[in-house]
């Protein structure tokens, strides 16, 4: 490397650019100062990366796409084997073990019961502010939104909007309703890279030899503290 390259040392995440609002999404992670691309095809996967964003858009569009593509399998693998993965309305409903209104299921990996365009054609989008478990009261824009009907007893149920669930994670998947990439509130990105990304680099790296790469976002104490945190 030459002396004033400035080497890779940010986190890295790749965002699924089939279909939807994959752009918004790119641009929330970095206002938070994390590296992003846009994974098209599979030659994409190749390289080395911390975490997956799945958009929202049209869940049966982008399922046809990621299969055509070869992407599928691939990136269901990578989710199920614990790979960092947040997924926003189309795509939490391709994370959703079932679908209540659709036959079809697609990554299947988050064990979730999912209505889709929960809200009907009049309530189809609205915009309100709720909380969100560890952070307080955000932003959420609904857009034909989804809705979690029911969540296995694994799941962590982190917002609800109207005693409706709206958020959860299972262990390396955070699944949301709404679309935090279209509010400048980078909250909810910043939980995903802090809890989900951030923890799963400091796991994989537990032995000791990781490197500054994975300890760089926002500060190094966090990926310590959550090496801790496993370790004790
Ligand atoms: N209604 C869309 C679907 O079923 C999801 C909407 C969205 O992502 N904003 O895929």
């Amino acid at each position: 490397m030459s002396e004033n390259k400035t080497p890779n040392t940010r986190v890295k995440i790749g965002v699924l650019a089939v279909q939807g609002a994959f752009a918004e999404h790119r641009k929330s992670l970095e206002d938070l100062g994390v590296e992003t691309f846009e994974i098209r095809q599979r030659r994409d996967l190749e390289q080395d990366f911390d975490g997956l964003i799945l958009p929202g858009g049209e869940s049966t569009v982008q399922g046809k796409l990621l299969h055509d593509l070869g992407l599928f399998e691939p990136l269901r693998e990578r989710i199920e084997s614990g790979f960092p993965t947040f997924g926003t309305c189309a795509g939490l409903i391709l994370l959703a073990e079932e679908l209540s209104n659709d036959s079809h299921t697609y990554f299947a990996t988050t064990p979730v019961t999912v209505e889709r365009n929960a809200y009907g054609r009049q309530l189809g989008s609205f915009y309100t502010e709720e909380n969100f478990e560890g952070i307080g009261k955000i932003p959420m824009t609904f857009i034909r939104a989804p809705l979690i009907k029911d969540a296995g007893k694994e799941v962590q149920i982190l917002a609800k909007v109207n005693e409706q669930i709206v958020a959860v994670q299972y262990k390396n998947q955070l699944a949301i309703s709404f679309h935090p990439e279209l509010n400048s509130d980078l909250s909810v990105h910043k939980y995903f890279v802090e809890n989900i990304v951030q923890v799963h680099a400091a796991k994989t790296y537990k032995k000791g030899d990781y490197t500054p790469k994975h300890s760089s976002f926002l500060r190094q104490s966090s990926v310590l503290a959550a090496q801790a945190k496993l370790s004790a």
